[in-house]
């Protein structure tokens, strides 16, 4: 069970190996001083090793942009939970919008991953979200429920306890444009809610996605519901990994 705060760097296909390195060697010792704030860190694939390593038997958790839920098997390009296990992995993204629109990933596809994972035993951030045109048009909750529907329906109390959900606007991601805190909070307190209605359990952490920066976080992260937050773009230096730490930690 997630008690902390989550910061989550999702350093999507950006840093190389003696980077990915260098990085989490500082966050190993802003993660130590911490007492409110989990970190965890989710390289590139060819860096997980690495990152894994520099982390062993610090606070923060290594895991996987992505994970198929089979073992093993034809599916060229994918990565098993076994094969993260040997590394040292111990959660993984699932549904990010990156790639349910650029790599055309469904809601069950998303689900069958997410629920692979959960059954594994990893942790398991499952990222949802609505596109421009669908929050236009008031669309935002029925979206939200198509993706969270495949997962909920058939969760067991140990794959709850292992899942955590990042709300993330598709619009808000990488543009520069953050949620408003009353929409950050009114979707949080629905997913919430329907989370309860659906699985029978109080909701897992909620996070929130998009555009999260230093000057922008304090305001987020005082949102009740908001349990941390997934980064892109600020979760690549130090600096502003610190600075957002030290405002989750507060
Ligand atoms: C993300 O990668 O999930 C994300 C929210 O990116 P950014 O912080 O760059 O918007």
């Amino acid at each position: 069970v997630i008690k902390k705060n989550l910061l989550v760097a999702n350093w999507k296909m950006n840093l190389g190996l003696g980077q990915s390195r260098e990085l989490t060697l500082g966050l190993v010792e802003l993660a130590g001083g911490l007492k409110n704030t989990e970190i965890w860190v989710a390289p590139s694939a060819t860096s997980i090793a690495a990152v894994c390593t520099a982390a062993k038997g610090s606070a923060i958790k290594c895991g996987a942009q992505n994970v198929h839920p089979a073992k093993s098997g034809a599916f060229t390009g994918e990565i098993s939970i076994p094969m993260l296990e040997e590394l040292g992995a111990t959660f993984g993204i699932v549904g990010h919008s990156e790639r349910r629109h650029q790599f055309g990933e469904s809601n069950q596809l998303v689900a069958n991953r997410a629920i692979g994972t959960l059954k594994s035993g990893f942790f398991t951030i499952l990222c949802i979200g609505e596109k421009l045109d669908e929050r236009e048009s008031g669309a935002t909750n029925s979206v939200l429920k198509e993706q969270l529907d495949p997962v909920l329906s058939d969760l067991s109390k140990e794959m709850h306890e292992r899942l955590v959900i990042a709300y993330e606007p598709v619009w808000a991601i990488g543009t520069g444009k953050v949620a408003t805190p009353t929409e950050v909070s009114d979707t949080h307190a629905f997913i919430s809610s329907y989370y309860r209605e659906k699985s029978k359990f109080e909701c897992c952490p909620i996070l929130y996605g998009g555009s999260v920066t230093p000057d922008n976080y304090a305001s987020i992260i005082s949102i009740d519901a908001v349990s941390g937050a997934l980064v892109g773009g600020a979760s690549l230096t130090l600096a502003s990994m610190k600075a957002l730490a030290e405002i989750s930690d507060r």
